[in-house]
């Protein structure tokens, strides 16, 4: 099918499950209500995407409290009771952070609930989304690897473990959330795509990474505003991702200052282009949806397109997102129409 729909990841968790438009929300129950809800949750997110005409879909992260921290829950050699506070993504925020303070290990699998309830109730095909190894690397302090480098190639072998496990409970697409990527350019070629292949080493199924310029936060927003007329992070990046082996980029496309011509640089591989901003509430129309289509096509072969969100929609308010979906929905079938 020609330009097909997916989301970044996240969507909005019900205020039932967690404190509503927070990033870090806390969950409003506990135990095996907790999981019994975040699965009910799940199949909430699957309804909206289908409903909303999205083909490759995501379980939202409903079961996750933010898209780093809900891997990190299922380490050990990392604590959690000690936290320090950090400056993240380069000092842009301060984050209060768990410390790694041993070897790192998996306590076991991480998102086999939701990926398996999720399989069992849709026949669209499905993406579960794992935070990338240099934004672990950068969203935890270090006492015991003393090498980022090291502790980032430990956390990507977890990650490997998972994805070869998801890839077995009938996951389509896995995906790595890797928005350090635009914040250390320098770091993607020398040992950030390094990582990315120890992450999906033996996997049959489809990958892609996420390099976003994040949330619609306010740091986010003040940081974007910071960086110019044209925002060329992509520029330095997308070479050595064009060689790599991961199959997907996705990328910030609509109303965001990155040049669309710098997405000819991601030759051979899908590009899931963002057709739908985050960091607003205001909805976009089906006709701009596929406008942006149109643009990219002048960069990106038509069979290479993917629609998508710039970002996760976990902070947004649940309706304004659930329109948001529709949207997509609708102006990639418009596109389809007009281009295919
Ligand atoms: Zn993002």
């Amino acid at each position: 099918m020609m330009f097909p729909s997916t989301v970044a990841g996240s969507l909005p968790k019900p205020s039932w499950l967690a404190e509503p438009n927070k990033l870090w929300p806390q969950w409003r129950l506990q135990g095996e209500e907790l999981a019994a809800a975040k699965l009910d949750a799940t199949l909430l997110a699957l309804k909206w995407q289908e409903d909303a005409g999205i083909d490759i879909i995501c379980d939202g992260e409903m079961s996750r409290q933010h898209f780093v921290h809900g891997f990190l829950e299922f380490v050990d050699g990392i604590d959690f009771a000690h936290k320090v506070e950090m400056g993240i993504r380069a000092d842009r925020y301060k984050a209060m952070v768990p410390v790694v303070r041993g070897e790192l290990k998996l306590k076991g699998r991480v998102h086999q609930a939701e990926a398996r309830h999720a399989r069992v109730h849709t026949q669209r095909k499905l993406k579960i989304t794992l935070p990338g190894p240099m934004t672990i690397s950068d969203t935890i302090a270090d006492a015991h690897y003393g090498d980022k480098i090291k502790m980032a190639m430990a956390f990507a072998d977890l990650l490997n473990t998972e994805a070869r496990a998801l890839e077995k409970d009938g996951v389509d697409v896995i995906q790595f959330d890797e928005p350090a990527f635009n914040v250390f350019m320098g770091e993607v070629a020398g040992w950030g795509i390094e990582a990315l292949h120890r992450a999906i080493d033996g996997l049959k199924c489809a990958t892609a990474v996420h390099i976003c310029y994040g949330y619609g936060i306010k740091a986010n927003i003040d940081w974007k505003n910071s960086l110019g007329a044209e925002w060329r992070q992509y520029e330095e990046i997308f070479p050595a991702l064009a060689k790599s082996r991961i199959g997907q980029v996705s990328v910030e496309c609509i109303n965001s200052h990155v040049p669309l011509k710098l997405l000819s640089l991601l030759d051979g591989k899908d590009v899931l282009i963002g057709v739908i901003d985050v960091a607003t509430d205001k909805v976009e129309s089906p006709e701009r949806v596929a406008q942006v289509i149109g643009d990219v096509l002048k960069f990106v072969p038509k069979e290479k397109i993917v629609a998508c969100t710039n970002c996760g929609m976990a902070p947004m308010r649940r309706d304004i997102a659930e329109a948001k979906l529709i949207a997509l929905g609708q102006g990639a079938a418009l596109a389809r129409k007009k281009y295919g």
